[in-house]
Parts: C-alpha cells; structure tokens; sequence
C-alpha cells in the first residue's frame, strides 16, 4: 500500500462504485494483502461468520485481528491507499433540464436563493397563490429544513431511488416542507426524476467521513471475502460536502424508471417524464 504524498487524484482510473464490486473489491484485497499479516486473506476467506450480522462492525474487527498495530493506525493506512482514488456518488434532484448541473456542478444548499425560487413558484402557479400571504410564517417555521451552506451526495444510488425518492419525486426537501410534497411534485410535473453522477475526489471530502467510508469499505470487503455475492449491501451513505461540487466532477445522470415513493410506503412509481431537454439535445446531436 505505497503512499504517495503528492500523487494527483487519478483520472485515468475509472472511480470506485459501491455497487461495481469490481471496482474496488480486488483492489483492496490487493492493498490490504500489502498490510495485513502473510496469508490473512486467505484465513479471512475461511472464517466462521454465521454469528456475524450483514452490517456487523465486527467484520472490521476480524480484520485488525490480522493487523500488527491498532486500529487508528489500520485505518489511517486505508485512508491513505483511498485519498487519490474518486468515488462515484450520487445526487437526487427533479429537473427539466439536467445540463444545469453538467454546465455549472452542484451549488451548495443556499437558504435566500431557495425561498426566492417557492416566491417565484408560489406566483407562477395559480392553484398556490392563497399561499403568498403565509410564506413569510412558513420561512420563519421550518429553518430546520435546509443546511444551508452544505451539499449531500450519496455512494449508493439504489439507497436513493428505493428509500430516499423524495428528493427524485418532489425536488428540494426545502420547497416540500414549504409547499407540501403533493404541491411541489404538481409544480415539477414537466420535470423528470434526476439522478446527477459525481465522480467525487476522497482527496476533497472532510478526513472524519474518510474515515467512516473507509471502516465501511473494509467491513464490507471482508464479508464478501467470506460471502461472495454479485452485490454488497444497501447502503446508507452520504458525504456531506462544505464546497460546491464543480462541473469538472459531474460524470452524468440518469433518470430511473420507476421511482419508491417513501409517502406511500415505498410503493414504486413509474416515471412518466424519463427525459430532461438534456438528454433530448445529446439524442439530436448523435
Ligand atoms: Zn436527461
């Protein structure tokens, strides 16, 4: 596991995907191997684990039980062999048009700018101007509804689109808390459930959530030594970012299908509107 202090994040190599095993698995049996003591891969391969629940921390622990030093010291190691490595994370918006986010990344959650836009929605629409005269009320009532000056992207995207698909079905959880989710979704009914790929550098995110993707990469990694399977775990796993995401990071998006309402149970809803004037513009240009 050589470190490299000055190495440039590496864009030749294409970016860890949680759910692509292939992208990080045999990458890090090939660091851990350098680290760990002689033949603990093989003696992890082999170890009695129906004891051991699916998200246990004790697969972690089975792994510092081949490692000479303490876990600090374990995890700054697995730190250092991520740091120039991208990890493709995701981000659930609704929007007719995705070049926005190609064009010009990812803008920080932005409190003034959020309640300029329910203004302008509030006059557009004609079914929520009663609202007009309570949304100074509504501001003042739900400042807990938005991190102003943060950005959330998350590793697994299946985590967004079956558990967390408000954001894909109703947009800015802002404006739903402000509108309610029925009147936000009708408000965005020409716009498609976004899904918006970033390649996000480990260089750039805050050490303590290094930290944490780390001890989760290492947990997962020796259980599927030990348990094959074609997929990890669902995971609920987000960085939580102070910088906006610049366009140089947006890899691309995708609009899902069908979509699990969390209002309704996780009832899966079909997509209607499945394009963006994004997707239309690259279609015309092939
Ligand atoms: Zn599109």
């Amino acid at each position: 596991m050589a470190h490299k202090p000055n190495s440039p994040v590496n864009d030749a190599r294409p970016p860890i995907r949680w759910t692509d095993l292939a992208s990080w698995h045999p990458q890090l049996t090939s660091a851990l191997s350098d680290v760990l003591r002689p033949g603990a891969v093989d003696r992890l391969s082999a170890v009695e684990s129906s004891e051991l629940y699916d998200d246990d921390s004790e697969w972690l622990e089975l792994v510092l039980g081949e490692f000479s030093g303490n876990e600090k010291a374990f995890l700054e190691l697995v730190d250092q062999a991520l740091e120039w490595s991208r990890v493709r994370t995701f981000h659930g918006t609704r929007t007719a048009d995705a070049r926005s986010f190609t064009h010009e990344g990812i803008r920080l959650h932005d409190r003034p700018k959020l309640e300029a836009e329910v203004r302008s929605l509030v006059a557009r629409e004609p079914t929520l101007h009663g609202m007009a005269d309570r949304l100074d009320e509504a501001f003042a009532r739900t400042a807990h509804l938005i991190d102003h000056g943060r950005c959330f992207v998350v590793v697994d995207e299946r985590v967004l689109i079956e558990e967390c698909g408000h954001y894909l079905l109703g947009g800015s959880e802002f404006v739903q808390g402000i509108l309610g989710p029925q009147a936000a979704r009708s408000v965005l009914s020409d716009c498609a459930p976004t899904v918006i790929e970033v390649d996000l550098p480990l260089s750039r995110v805050p050490p303590s959530q290094l930290r944490e993707f780390s001890r989760t990469l290492v947990g997962e990694w020796a259980k599927i030594l030990r348990r094959p399977r074609a997929e990890p775990r669902y995971l609920d796993f987000s960085f939580c970012l102070q910088e906006p995401i610049p366009a140089a990071w947006v890899a691309g998006h995708f609009h899902p299908l069908a979509v699990h309402d969390p209002h309704e149970g996780r009832r899966s809803v079909p997509t209607r509107q499945a394009d963006c004037a994004a997707c239309a513009h690259a279609s015309s240009d092939a």
